[in-house]
């Protein structure tokens, strides 16, 4: 058992900052002298519209989102819009192109062909998910209803550090793993997703920004159950029905938290902090400690790496010792192995100082 808190590498649910967690730990029982706590609230309350206001207030300032889009507050986190993206942007067009540069993309593509067709603008699961191919070998189709990517690729940890550039063609995001870690170009999408259980607090909701032709429901398939249309949620405020309440509050916490720290470029340059520190580590350490991502595509926020090239009984010792240094959950996904180290907002940049720390010492009592 751990005493106290300690740092956690989790990559989803993941880390929160501990000044929200406070916040939410001193309004528990008593939100704001309404006598309740928000779990107990209706939704409908004014108590609670004025929460879901602020936040998508907030959503939009914080994200610089243009005045038409719909700001979407979504139940079913990031699975779910796999699915919803395609019954409401399909369209007559029915057929769209995914970049798949890891797991959730390619499980993004898989869920499509449920609904229509699903084409590979690019697939690089035969490089294991380690690379974003240059655009020049995109294949793109101009009559394609929309063009997916995957922002960051959580288990893989590949990351665009641009916006892709298709042309005419909707641009359609999965940024679930790097929302509000960076400026983002909202008005160069048509729609963005991100389950909020990393960067901006617990599971069990998505936001999404979407654009204006896309909310009006014309390109609905007529399958689309109206829990996951776009027109009903928007036309409704997100709440067509009881939404996560807890959740949505928590987010509005984050969020105030967000603008008091200074916005997306104070989350940007702590970001960039922790992965240099990291990768420079991993880099100055002879082969001892390797990352296998491509350098131009590695992630910020999710750093996969292996010890002694993957030694698996050495990565079951590193996983041991680091938890007596309050390191916690740096095992790598289960599908494919070795370490990773989540780096979102709520992990400290002191907790990435401790972990570089104890790589080094673990590097040097083990490099023979
Ligand atoms: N997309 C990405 C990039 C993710 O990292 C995840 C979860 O880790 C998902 C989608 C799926 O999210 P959820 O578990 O909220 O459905």
């Amino acid at each position: 058992m751990a005493e106290g808190r300690v740092y956690n590498f989790s990559a989803g649910p993941s880390a929160m900052p501990l000044e929200v967690l406070q916040e939410v730990q001193r309004e528990m029982v008593n939100y704001k002298g309404s006598g309740m706590s928000v779990m107990e609230m209706s939704h409908r309350s004014k108590e609670f519209m004025a929460i879901a206001a602020e936040a998508e207030k907030n959503l939009r300032d914080i994200f610089d989102v243009p005045s038409d889009y719909k700001v979407l507050m979504l139940q079913g986190g990031a699975t779910l819009q796999f699915s919803t993206v395609a019954l409401n942007m399909l369209g007559t067009k029915g057929k769209a192109d995914y970049l798949v540069t890891g797991q959730w993309g390619e499980k993004a593509h898989k869920e499509c062909n449920k609904y229509g067709t699903g084409q590979l603008a690019c697939n690089t699961k035969s490089t294991k998910f380690t690379t974003i191919p240059q655009k020049s070998e995109w294949k793109l189709d101009t009559e394609a209803a929309y063009v997916h990517y995957c922002a960051n690729e959580t288990v893989n940890g590949v990351e665009f550090s641009y916006t892709p550039d298709v042309g005419s063609v909707p641009l359609v995001a999965d940024m679930s793993s790097n929302f509000c870690s960076k400026p983002i170009e909202v008005g160069k999408h048509a729609y963005i997703y991100a389950g909020i259980q990393k960067n901006l607090g617990p599971a069990g909701m998505a936001v999404g920004f979407l654009r204006p032709d896309f909310a009006d429901g014309s390109k609905e398939l007529k399958i689309c159950p109206t829990y996951c249309s776009f027109k009903t949620t928007g036309d409704n405020g997100s709440m067509y029905n009881t939404p996560a309440c807890f959740t949505l509050y928590v987010m509005g916490e984050y969020l105030k938290y967000t603008k008091k720290v200074g916005g997306l470029a104070h989350w940007a340059e702590q970001s960039d902090k922790k992965s240099g520190m990291l990768y420079g580590m991993i880099d100055g350490s002879d082969g001892f400690y390797q990352c296998p991502v491509e350098k131009s595509a590695r992630s910020r926020m999710n750093v996969p790496f292996t010890i002694k090239g993957g030694d698996e009984a050495l990565e079951k010792k590193f996983l041991d010792e680091a938890k007596k240094h309050k390191l916690y959950t740096l095992a790598g996904h289960r599908s494919v192995g070795g370490c990773r180290a989540s780096l979102y907002n709520g992990l400290p940049l002191e907790g990435v100082a401790t972990l570089t720390d104890f790589m080094k010492s673990f590097m040097d009592e083990n490099r023979k």
